[in-house]
């Protein structure tokens, strides 16, 4: 699963903006060392603020010529709709949803938000517009409240402790003496998966953006926790665009949509009890 996730590790490094000299930021410069880099096209605008609407036209996509890993996706998503994808390992779901922060661009077929491709906006116009919460999440050795606050650069305390309130983390932060200024790692507190995760959920509630792609978490998280958390990210996606890669029961009866994937394609979509009821891929993985 790591180097599935990689796509995503990226594309939170690019928007998160690393600091330099940590080790975080080395990882960074590894990754784009190492991948390809897109850039603007010459044509390229900054985009307006986006609704969300995202399409997907006739999409493939392979990370070498040799092997498709995405074939002929056509989805479209409305703005405000949670579409959770579900399917076997290596069935695409984190490549798709890399390619909308256009961490990759697709090798042919097209995505657009609002109607706008996404080739003609300018990536930070579309980045800064796009949360992402991922189950791997990097914590710099800094402070709470730095930690937090690279979700929006020159947040406010107030409005950081108000993310973190959102994200369940206000009874952690009030319960340490130094508050947000506490240290994080090797030399302040260490936090545990879920509060690691909720710190993530914090600076995405902090950047505010029109559209969300999370990728739950797959470690095992005590059941409390596991409750806190996906309340967080449930009031988190409201009113936005969200993806996720789903692998919890509950977030997938939740979607609005249930997209299945395997072998790079989209096998079924629709509710989880229509999808039930179809006694397909879905009922397979679901049993
Ligand atoms: P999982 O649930 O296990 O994360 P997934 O459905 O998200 O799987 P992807 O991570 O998108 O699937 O992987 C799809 C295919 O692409 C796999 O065969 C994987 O090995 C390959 N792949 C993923 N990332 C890369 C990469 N950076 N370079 C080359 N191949 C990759």
């Amino acid at each position: 699963v790591a180097v599935f996730f990689r796509p995503l590790e990226k594309i939170a490094a690019v928007i998160e903006t690393y600091p330099r000299g940590i080790a975080g930021f080395r990882r960074y410069q590894e990754l784009m060392s190492t991948e390809p880099e897109i850039a603007d096209a010459p044509d390229a605008r900054p985009a307006p603020a986006l609704r969300g609407a995202i399409r997907f036209d006739d999409v493939s996509f392979a990370y070498d010529a040799s092997r498709p890993v995405l074939r002929h996706i056509t989805l479209q998503v409305t703005p405000g709709e949670t579409v959770a994808f579900v399917g076997p390992s290596g069935a695409g779901k984190s490549t798709l949803l890399a390619l909308v922060p256009r961490f990759y661009t697709p090798s042919s077929g097209q995505i657009s938000i609002d109607g706008l491709p996404l080739a003609e906006m300018t990536l930070d116009s579309l980045r800064s517009q796009i949360g992402i919460v991922s189950q791997d999440v990097f914590l710099f050795g800094t402070s709470l409240r730095e930690n937090i606050g690279y979700g929006r650069l020159g947040a406010s305390d107030a409005e950081i402790l108000e993310a973190a309130d959102r994200a369940q983390l206000g009874p952690l932060i009030r319960s340490l003496p130094e508050g947000l200024d506490t240290m994080c790692g090797e030399r302040g507190v260490m936090l545990s998966g879920g509060q690691k995760q909720r710190v993530a959920i914090a600076r995405a509630f902090l950047k505010n953006p029109p559209i969300l792609i999370l990728d739950e978490a797959t470690s095992a998280l005590d059941s409390e926790t596991e409750r806190e958390i996906q309340m967080a990210l449930e009031a988190l996606s409201e009113g936005r665009t969200t993806l996720v890669i789903a692998h919890r029961l509950g977030t997938i009866r939740n979607a609005d949509r249930i997209v299945v994937m395997a072998d790079g394609e989209v096998r079924e979509t629709g509710d989880h009890a229509a999808l039930l009821s179809q006694g397909g891929l879905y009922t397979r993985l679901a049993g």
